[in-house]
């Protein structure tokens, strides 16, 4: 029984790509962008996330039926303020997007962190947004609320790792870290938040 309903969550998972807008991206975009969203669409899928999420959302009494589709968009989505998304959810036909980061952030991220963060970064923010965006389908327009329990249950997430947990901690810290300092410390004139440098002592 758990099985099923586990995998009913990920089998409504989907790579997401809107063609029009990929014409005007160049080719090596459009390499770059289709390997993090099938690195992503595998990161959200693995059983012991999934069995994370299932557990969630008992917890939070959300049904899995509520969630009709995932979408992991190809292509980076930025609002009109410049400010780059991690994910959205139309809870009245309950179907979340998650989007990726800009390969300009993931290259610069390389060259600070290496691959290997760049990569357990990519998966784990996917991952926060996916959580915050299932929170949603409960907590409506609870910004405040969806964000400070989508935090408490990473952190759960990252403890229940015990292999990866040093560095899913740090992982933990950079992600919300850079959304603080990218609220706090750059005005709407920036597109991504700033990593901080304070950061590498963690890694
Ligand atoms: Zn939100």
């Amino acid at each position: 029984m758990l099985m099923l309903e586990t995998f009913s969550l990920s089998s409504k998972m989907r790579i997401s790509v809107d063609h029009e807008k990929l014409r005007n991206f160049s080719q090596n975009h459009v390499k770059f962008y289709l390997k993090y969203s099938s690195f992503v669409f595998r990161a959200l899928r693995k059983p012991f996330f999934q069995k994370f999420l299932h557990w969630m959302l008992e917890k939070e009494k959300i049904e899995e039926q509520a969630v009709r589709a995932v979408h992991i968009k190809v292509l980076p989505f930025r609002r009109k303020n410049g400010k780059g998304v991690a994910g959205k959810c139309d809870t009245s036909r309950g179907r979340i997007r998650i989007y990726p980061k800009t390969m300009k952030f993931c290259q610069v991220f390389k060259q600070k962190f290496g691959r290997n963060t760049l990569l357990v970064y990519a998966g784990n923010r996917a991952r926060v947004a996916l959580i915050h965006e299932l929170l949603h389908l409960k907590y409506i327009e609870d910004e405040k609320t969806v964000r400070a329990l989508a935090k408490d249950y990473f952190c759960i997430f990252t403890q229940k790792q015990p292999a990866q947990s040093s560095k899913a901690l740090c992982i933990y810290t950079m992600i919300f870290n850079a959304k603080v300092s990218g609220k706090k410390a750059l005005p709407s004139s920036s597109t991504e938040p700033s990593i901080r440098l304070k950061l590498m002592k963690h890694v």
